[in-house]
């Protein structure tokens, strides 16, 4: 407390469509992380502007010092990191494969020959599928912009398979009536974690950090996943 930063604004780049974790409704931007960031900045002094954007445009905003920090599902990763500097961990995700509910012959990495896999631009699961493609035979990785659209075009027919942060599409199979199913077993183990510019911004990520304790520490934390995630 008492530094000359208190009251000041911070950008917040958030991805557009990526529910549980930031969605639009009645005009307004909830979710975890939305609700995440907000109590941070509550309990360090400090206010917030969102810029909801497509995923793969975030790092580059913060690049471009267009945000001053990013809270959008986003995994820690080492090639991220030497872009960014990341908060300490919030919450335990990993990638899954996605398949439309009448789909019988995908139930496992081993079956992606000659199949389309939907990918979101810019994310662990793009990243990967672009890694195994020409040892697992897939015959094309398409990428899309944001989460639903991916969905779409798995739930119609047009690509075979998607790849997604099993948190997020457990939570839009269960709340809309997609006919998707998750099937094989979790990719990896994703931590999610808040960037800020990398170098520059030490003093915004102890706070964030410090923030993080604080909300742990006093409940919030928990309630605000309890009001997304149920018991
Ligand atoms: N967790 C994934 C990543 O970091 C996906 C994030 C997202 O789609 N918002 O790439």
């Amino acid at each position: 407390g008492g530094s000359g930063d208190a009251g000041k604004t911070y950008t917040v780049g958030v991805d557009t469509t990526y529910p549980p974790f930031e969605f639009e409704e009645g005009g307004e931007y909830k979710g975890i992380d939305i609700d995440v960031i907000n109590a941070i900045a509550e309990e360090e002094g400090f206010k917030i502007e969102l810029k909801p954007m497509d995923f793969g445009g975030i790092i580059p905003a913060i690049l471009a010092d267009q945000l001053d920090v990013a809270i959008a599902g986003m995994s820690i990763t080492d090639e991220r990191k030497a872009k960014v500097d990341f908060s300490d961990p919030y919450f335990d995700a990993g990638l899954t494969l996605v398949v439309s509910e009448n789909n019988s012959d995908i139930t496992s990495m081993d079956d992606l020959k000659g199949k389309v896999v939907a990918v979101k631009n810019g994310t662990t699961g793009a990243q990967y599928a672009e890694k195994i493609k020409e040892e697992a035979g897939i015959k094309e990785v398409r990428q899309f912009n944001d989460s639903p659209s991916m969905f779409q075009e798995v739930a119609n027919g047009n690509a075979d398979v998607l790849i997604e942060d099993y948190p997020v599409i457990a939570y839009a199979i269960k709340t809309s009536k997609l006919d998707l199913k998750t099937v094989g077993d979790r990719l990896n183990g994703d931590q999610y974690g808040i960037a800020v510019k990398k170098g520059t911004n030490q003093d915004l990520l102890s706070k964030i950090n410090s923030g993080l304790q604080k909300i742990r520490d006093n409940g919030k934390y928990d309630e605000i996943l309890k009001t997304y995630l149920g018991e």
